[in-house]
């Protein structure tokens, strides 16, 4: 059913029940997302798509349009709450981006940038969470994982559909796991889609570190917010 909604008083045409991030990007209204994927089952685990919708915040990639909803995207205050949630997962894990294999790649890296992250406002953790080196293909740098879930819901063994990764424990005990014996028989492009699937570089493959010159990686060709609003859609 065609229906109209505000996305910060522009009013914007659309289909009831669609994603709010999609709708936003197609109508040049850029949402960040880490945790969202286009075309895959909704996980809301990062919150750095916050909104204030009808008055309440919620996680934009949660939300389903409706008739005559009133969304608030850039306002100060919601803009920075996204900013500082950003922050948060900066100041979680060990994030040493001019080092990191992704860097240029990261999603995280590149939704610092587009929220305006110089510094985060919160104390940093420095996390030791050991790296796993364990499987043949795939190594974990464990202290950048920001527990998004994407490859733990998206990456499976094609023989007996298990679940590759994991996450273990709970709170700041929490770590994600590798099943070592899936990950070995991981084909060659499934082992790429598991990096590309990582929003930072928590998974990465063995002999494969700084590939791309810097200059020519993905969000320094094109910057996460001309992807999402122009290129990709509202997943990349
Ligand atoms: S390893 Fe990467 S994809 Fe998996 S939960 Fe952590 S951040 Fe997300």
């Amino acid at each position: 059913m065609s229906i109209q909604i505000t996305i910060d008083g522009m009013e914007i045409n659309t289909e009831e029940g669609r994603t709010l991030v999609e709708v936003a990007a197609e109508n040049g209204v850029y949402i960040p997302t880490l945790c969202y994927l286009r075309n895959q089952s909704c996980l809301g685990t990062c919150r750095v798509c916050a909104v204030r919708v009808n008055g309440n915040i919620s996680a934009g990639c949660t939300v389903r349009v409706g008739k005559d909803m009133v969304v608030e995207v850039n306002s100060a205050e919601v803009a920075d709450m996204r900013k500082a949630i950003v922050e948060m997962l900066f100041a979680e894990g060990n994030h040493n981006c001019p080092s990191c294999e992704k860097s240029g790649r990261c999603q995280l890296q590149a939704v610092g940038y587009e929220v305006g992250m110089t510094v985060a406002r919160f104390p940093y953790r420095f996390e030791k969470r050991p790296p796993e080196f364990a499987a043949g293909k795939i190594w974990l740098e464990r202290d950048r994982c920001i527990f998004c879930q994407r490859c733990v819901n998206l990456m499976r063994d094609a023989a007996s559909g298990k679940k590759i990764f994991s996450i273990s424990n709970r709170g700041h005990r929490a770590r994600i796991e590798i099943d070592v014996g899936l990950a070995d028989a991981m084909p060659p492009e499934q082992v790429k889609q598991a990096v590309d699937l990582c929003p930072v570089g928590a998974i990465l493959e063995k002999r494969i570190g700084y590939d791309e010159p810097i200059g020519q990686r993905k969000y320094e060709v094109h910057s996460l917010r001309e992807r999402t609003l122009n290129t990709e859609g509202a997943s990349s």
